[in-house]
């Protein structure tokens, strides 16, 4: 099974409405194991919609979402939040990193709710952070890292669970160009040395060419590039 599929996904705000938008009108794509895929988009296309969709945090009008092979559409709101917890990490172009807790802490935080042991949880946080390079960075809070440092944090803590499928929107959107590529590198090495499936969301189609697929969402549908 992919690690992801949708199917006919159909998506209006303000259905009914004078002001209705209908942001997706029939998007089907499927990711298989390890595969990394870009999603471009002009703004306001839909692909946050879509990214929440996906994640299971938004419901579409019509259509099916299926992780794993499981569909997950019709499943109550307690099953489709176990489901996210477990199976999906996401990404944003801001941090949301928690002010008050270190980088460690921001990325024990999601595994101790999962149940995980503290030891094994940290275990888990040095590894990570080791990989992207901010294990010097675990006693820091967010506002003592730069930019590219608490977006490689946000990184850890989204893979902290081991999902087996990330979500990302414009990861390093609000990097500066030199420090996005570098850290937009080191999270394509990251979801590539952990063999997860990706659907990364960017404008920068220099860095959508490094991946595995590259989807346009365009008039409510996704066309390959
Ligand atoms: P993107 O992420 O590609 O910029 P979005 O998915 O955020 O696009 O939004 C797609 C369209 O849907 C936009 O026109 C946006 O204004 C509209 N939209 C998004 N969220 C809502 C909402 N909650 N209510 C009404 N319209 C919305
Ligand atoms: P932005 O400025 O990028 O829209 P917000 O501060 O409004 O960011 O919110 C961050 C994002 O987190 C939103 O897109 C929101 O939909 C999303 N979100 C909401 N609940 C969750 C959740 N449980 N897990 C992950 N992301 C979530």
């Amino acid at each position: 099974d992919p690690v992801l599929r949708l199917s006919a996904i159909e998506k209006s705000y303000n259905a009914g409405k004078p002001n209705e938008v209908r942001v997706l009108s029939g998007v089907d794509v499927a990711l298989n194991a390890g595969e990394i895929v870009a999603l471009v988009a002009p703004s306001g296309a839909g692909k946050s919609t879509l990214l929440h969709i996906a994640g299971l945090l938004d419901t579409a009008d019509s259509g099916t979402v299926e992780i794993e092979g499981e569909d997950m559409t019709a499943r109550s709101d307690r099953k489709r939040t176990a489901m996210r917890r477990e199976a999906v990490g996401f990404v944003y172009q801001f941090h949301h990193l928690l002010p008050e807790f270190t980088a460690l802490e921001n990325i024990t935080l999601p595994q101790l709710a999962n149940g995980t042991p503290r030891s094994e949880a940290e275990l888990r946080a040095y590894d990570l952070m080791t990989r992207v390079g901010v294990e010097g960075r675990a006693d820091h809070r967010p506002s003592a890292m730069s930019g590219g440092e608490q977006q490689r944090v946000a990184f850890c803590r989204a893979l902290a669970n081991a999902p087996k499928l990330l979500l990302a929107d414009e990861p390093t959107g609000n990097l500066d160009p030199a420090t996005s590529d570098q850290v937009f590198g080191t999270l394509l090495d990251l979801v590539r040395g952990t063999g997860m499936s990706a659907l990364i969301a960017t404008h920068n189609l220099e860095l959508a060419a490094k991946m595995d697929r590259v989807l346009r969402l365009e008039g409510g549908r996704l066309v390959p590039v």
